[in-house]
């Protein structure tokens, strides 16, 4: 071990439902516009753009059950999303192998400051700040491929309040979860430990502090949340 010029921080880990171990996250990838309606939504044809990424720090996880309101905005969305933890990596990954690679499976939101986000758009600036800050990661706890298998179907929900703001098959992907790792892995070397939120179905939309979130993906465990 190298003598740290500071203390080591704990790796940021996500729990594993049964067993009581935790999977630790190295980085964490999101899939821009992987659901047809929500691309529309966000003013794009979904029908003629690849898939791109952006990414949120190791250090946004949160596995806490009351989520702080965040700074500086006024428009918090929180997209529902399934997330795919990888146990293995590589590089120019075939479709054919890449669920080798995937440890298991939850769900995420892409908590996201949507006005900030705007007006970096408008003024062609970046806009990692929108997607990546303190607690922009809420995540459930993960079921092993092992024991859940690989998720392809399905309903993805998502309620605020009980209402249902976000609903999908899990089929309606554009990009299913073996083609997004193969493509990834053609970008960056994928490593054991990256997490991947593979994209939100239409229906963002804002929340506000008192409000109940519920996250759900069929066989999976619900992320339930309260904004305070
Ligand atoms: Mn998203």
């Amino acid at each position: 071990m190298p003598d740290h010029a500071i203390p080591l921080w704990e790796i940021p880990s996500l729990p594993v439902a049964g067993g009581g171990k935790r999977f630790p996250v190295r980085r964490i990838y999101c899939v821009g516009r992987n659901y047809a309606e929500h691309a529309r939504e966000m003013g794009h044809d979904p029908d003629r753009e690849p898939p791109f990424f952006f990414t949120k720090a190791p250090d946004a996880i949160f596995t806490g059950k009351e989520l702080p309101y965040p700074v500086e905005t006024a428009d918090v969305h929180p997209e529902c999303e399934m997330i795919v933890a990888l146990a293995k990596g590589g590089k120019n990954i075939p479709v054919a192998q890449a669920l080798d690679c995937v440890f298991g499976y939850g769900v995420g939101f892409d908590v996201t400051r949507r006005d900030m986000q705007s007006v970096a758009k408008d003024l062609r600036r970046p806009w990692s700040l929108s997607k990546d800050f303190d607690d922009a990661a809420p995540c459930s706890e993960l079921h092993p491929a092992s024991k859940v298998g690989h998720v392809s179907r399905g309903t993805l929900r998502f309620t605020v309040n009980g209402e249902v703001r976000q609903e999908s098959g899990l089929d309606k992907m554009i990009w299913s979860v073996p083609e997004t790792i193969s493509f990834l892995s053609g970008l960056i070397t994928l490593l054991p430990g990256d997490v991947i939120m593979t994209g939100t179905p239409a229906g963002v939309s804002a929340v506000v502090k008192g409000d109940t979130l519920v996250g759900h993906v069929d066989g999976l465990t619900d992320l339930t949340l309260k904004i305070v």
